[in-house]
Parts: C-alpha cells; structure tokens; sequence
C-alpha cells in the first residue's frame, strides 16, 4: 500500500519563491569594494528574476554549469537562486586555488559562462585562454578599478540585468535529483574532485540549519556568513536564510578579522559561521566590540581548539559551536551541541564536549569502520575506525565517476577518511584524517588531539603536529608551533605542558617555531606543505617515548 501524500519535488524554487512571497520586507547588506549597499529581498528576488532571462539571452545551457568567480555578496546570492531555479547548475569557483587547479576545474565542469567580481578579474582573465569551454564572462563591478579587457566574451552583470526583462512566472524544477549546484574538493589529495548537489540535498541540508539543536536558524536572526560561498555552499546558510527569513550580511572581500568583528558590531549579527583561523584572529578583539547579539558562532572545517571555543565562552559568553563535515556531505554532518545528558557536568567537562565535533544531525548516518580488517567498531568512545557516511545528502560519486572503489564502499556508504571514535551518545571525537596520522611503532598517534593540547598553552598561537622520519619507530610526531606576538616560548616549556596531557611516547620529538601555519585554500593547516618542508627532517636520538 502506497502513502497517498502529494509528491512535490524538494527543488530550490520552493527556497526562492518563500523568501520573496514572505521575506521581501528582510534586508540583504553587502559589503563590496566600492562599500556597503543595503537591499530588501524583494529588491533582490527581482534581479534573481532578471538574472534568470539573462541565462536564457546568453544562451547557457540547459543544465549547463554557470561558473562564479566571487566574494560573499548580493549579486553572489543571486546567481546561487537564479541558476538552479532555471534548471542550470551552479559551480562555485574557489578564488584562491592555485591556477593550475583552477583551469583543471573549470574545464573539467565544462562551465559555459563564469560571473567574475571585477576585484577578481586579475586572478581569472590571464587564464582566459586555458578554459576551453567557457564562452561568456560576465563582470560584477565590485567598484573596483580593476582593468576589464576589452573582449567580445566579456559582459556586464548590471547592463545585462537592466536590459532584462523579468522572468514573471513560478520557477518549477521537475526532477528533484536533478543536479543544482557542484563544488570541487578543495584538492589537498590529488586532482580535485567534483561533487555535485541535487535540488533535492539542497534543499533537505538547508534545513537542518533551521533545526533548534544545531544552529536554528529563525527570521529574528541576522546572519553574517564569513566562509566563502565558494567553500561547500558557505555551509548552507545562504539558503537556510532565506528559507527562515533572515536578514543577512555579506562581508565581500575584506575578511580581516577587523572587519568581520566591525560588521558584527554594527549589524548585531546573532548567527555566523567561519574556520577556526578567522575566529582565533579575532578572538584578541573581543574587548573592544559589542558582540551581546551574538548567539550562535558556527564554526569548522578543522577542529576546533578547546581553547579557542573557551576563549569566546569567557570574552563574550559564547563559545564555538562545533560543526564537521566535508564538500561531499553538503557539508552538515555533525553539530556539537551539548543535551540534557551533559547537564550535570562542570563547565570543564561541558568544553570537553563542544571541543567533540558533535552527534550526526537527523537523516546522516555514520558508522566506524577499522580500515584495515573493514570491521565496525563499537561507540564506547576508544575504539577508533575511519568515519563512514550516508544520508540523503552525501556524495554517492564524484562527478564523471573519479574515485569509485576509492572513496566508497561497495555498500555505497562515503568513506570520509577521518579517523575518530564515538561515544555512547554518538559524539565523534575526530582523531585525525588517516593521511595525517603518525605511526610510530606500529601505534597511532592522533595529530589532531596534540595539537589541541598545545594550543591549550596559553602563549601559543597556532600548532600543527607532522610526522618526521625515525630510524627506529618509523615515525615520530614534530610540533610545528606558532608564538603569539610579544611572547616567548621554548620546546621545553611546550613538552613541559603537554607531559601531563598525553600518553609518554606522544611526546614530539622535535619543536620547531614557526611564523605561521601554512594554509590551503580554504583556510585550513597545509600540512603538506608541512610534510614538503621538514620532510627530510629526522630525530637520530633513538626516542626515550616510543610505544612499549
Ligand atoms: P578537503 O577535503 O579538500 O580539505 P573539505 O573542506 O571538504 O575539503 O574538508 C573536509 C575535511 O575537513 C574533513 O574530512 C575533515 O578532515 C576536516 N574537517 C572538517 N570539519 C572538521 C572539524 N570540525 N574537525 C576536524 N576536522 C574537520
């Protein structure tokens, strides 16, 4: 017996025509080059609506990829409606890969026209040549006085957009698999690959950002998304805003944590969300803004430093709140939010919980697998296994294919290659990715657990843990660490502090002071370019740690 409800296609239009029929009196606040500029939704549905027969006058495709090349703005929250809305599919370009990746991308999405922020033009236009498919440039003018080459291929967003007229009907996507948007990896393994999104993963991911045991999006909020737009759908909070009727504030491309922390300020911001390198540079502003509207920091991407949560916690009464995931789960996977179950305990022990990445939100499951023998391990928070995931908006493949056999199982579950374990109550305890793990002596050692304790030094800024060659274990843990400015700090006080922390054998064999921690792309530690660094790097005192 089948239900008898009605089956409507979970598809994006439904995202877009909510938040103009409901929402057009919310604002939109966009930080650009030439300053900031204030719109209603209404302002903006409209040009959506302009953008959409603009799609059609260039005669993009289609299902056809339209590619960006922006910064979090208005006119970037357009193309993210008007693109799928149309039936096109939305590619995010990440503005800071390198060129190389950035052309492999490109063409491999094939994308037909790419929308460029004028302020990034000199980052994209000298490798015009190279993107064998893209047959229109449209430019945002930012306010910036970057050049814009004169070019049959080249338009201009806001000419296009007046000579528009208006799609005036309701957007309708049929098929809700088909796909909405595409996001490539941000490659720090091998060439990048692509995920693609579905209407209907969009749509279900934004809203779990709507659920009140994670970040609970409502219309009383204004929310201010610091990670890029091109970073896995800025988390879904551009969507998830405008299904709960949030106003929303885009900083555009000055992302000093000055500016972030002024626009907080300003638009008393109550939710945002960004890595934890843009809240650890703002974490010494604290005391000179008026933060007291801020409920919610989303923050992840990497782990986030106990420290750096309990240093918001004290400063202004919020800490981070935890969230892990990847571009192939959308990226929401987990939110560490604590429950009744952690009640009882001290402020300590609740810190200890939010430095988790948290229980999987609804409809995401996971399982620990060991890697080595395939078998699931128990949640009793010792066993460790490669975090596995499945749910309805979690990569089943990569685009054309790439990574079968490799990154899923046969049973079609995600293999994250994230290594954690899980306590009764389902709160991951990442360890480590398995690329980063150390093993010395046949044992792991969990980079990401060190480095946390050596954040939790008090004059330490940054730390990334590597792996260095050891003639004896094979592999030995080096702490790569970051002073903050005006301190001093020696490798024997950074053993010193973690001698009561960790397991003996945990204990680097080597301390190097850094200026700062390499980053990728997206902001995260590159600890290949560690590795590149201090590979040829190796301890010959045999370790007094090893495993026994
Ligand atoms: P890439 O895999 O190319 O680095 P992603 O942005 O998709 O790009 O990164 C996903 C990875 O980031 C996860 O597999 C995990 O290793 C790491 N990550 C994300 N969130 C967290 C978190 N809260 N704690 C620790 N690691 C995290």
């Amino acid at each position: 017996m089948l239900g008898l409800m009605q089956h409507r296609p979970l598809a994006l239009p439904h995202v877009f025509h909510r938040a103009e029929q409901y929402f057009g009196h919310k604002t939109i606040v966009s930080v650009e080059a030439a300053g900031e500029t204030s719109m209603t939704v209404a302002e903006w549905a409209e040009r959506v609506r302009r953008l959409a027969t603009v799609l059609d006058t260039l005669d993009v495709g289609a299902d056809s990829r339209v590619g960006t090349f922006c910064w979090n703005t208005r006119r970037h929250l357009e193309l993210y409606l008007a693109a799928p809305c149309t039936g096109r599919v939305l590619h995010t370009l990440n503005i800071r890969l390198f060129p190389e990746q950035l052309v492999y991308i490109v063409n491999h999405a094939e994308d037909e026209v790419v929308f460029v922020d004028r302020s990034l033009l000199p980052v994209l236009w000298p490798l015009v040549d190279k993107l064998e498919t893209v047959r229109h440039f449209v430019v945002i003018d930012d306010g910036s006085d970057a050049e814009v080459p004169e070019d049959p291929r080249v338009h201009d967003y806001e000419a296009l957009l007046a000579a528009a007229t208006p799609f005036a009907g309701t957007f309708v996507i049929e098929d809700e698999s088909s796909a909405a948007a595409m996001c490539y990896t941000s490659g720090t393994t091998g060439n990048p690959k692509g995920v693609v999104y579905s209407h209907r993963s969009a749509v279900l991911h934004s809203l779990i950002s709507l659920m009140a045991d994670g970040v609970g999006l409502v219309e009383r909020d204004v929310v201010l998304p610091v990670v890029p737009m091109f970073h896995a759908n800025a988390w879904g909070l551009p969507y998830g805003c405008l299904l709960a009727g949030s106003n929303v504030v885009l900083p555009g491309p000055n992302m000093t944590p000055q500016a972030i922390a002024a626009l907080l300020e300003k638009h008393r911001v109550s939710v945002t969300g960004g890595v934890p390198t843009i809240w650890m540079g703002m974490l010494p502003l604290l005391p000179d803004h008026d933060l007291s509207a801020l409920r919610a920091i989303l923050c992840g991407g990497s782990a986030v430093p106990k420290a750096l949560s309990e240093g918001y916690r004290e400063a202004i009464g919020v800490p981070l709140l935890h969230a892990w995931g990847m571009t192939e789960t959308s990226p929401i996977a987990t939110v560490a939010v604590t429950r009744s179950q952690h009640d009882g305990l001290s402020e300590a022990e609740r810190a200890d919980v939010r430095a988790r990445q948290g229980p999987a939100v609804p409809l995401v499951d996971l399982r620990l697998v060991d890697p080595s023998t395939g078998e699931t391990q128990p949640w009793d928070d010792t066993a460790t296994g490669e975090i596995q995931a499945a749910g309805p908006w979690i990569a089943s493949e990569y685009y054309r294919g790439e990574g079968e056999g490799v990154q899923f199982t046969e049973d079609g579950w995600l293999r994250t290659g994230d290594v954690a374990t899980i306590d009764r109550y389902g709160y991951v305890r990442l360890v480590d990715r398995t690329k980063d793990l150390i093993k010395s002596g046949g044992e792991w050692i969990g980079s990401v657990e060190l480095e946390n304790e050596i954040m939790s030094h008090p004059k330490v800024a940054e730390a990334a843990v590597i792996a260095i060659p050891h003639p004896k274990w094979v592999e030995r843990p080096m702490a790569c660490v970051v002073v903050k400015p005006g301190e001093t700090l020696t490798a024997e006080e950074v053993i010193a502090h973690l001698e009561p922390r960790v397991a003996k054998w945990w204990i680097p064999d080597a301390v190097e002071f850094i200026d700062e921690v390499p980053k990728t792309s997206v902001g995260k530690f590159s600890k290949k370019t560690l590795r590149e660094k201090f590979g040829g790097y190796q301890t010959g005192v045999p370790s007094s740690a090893g495993p026994a």
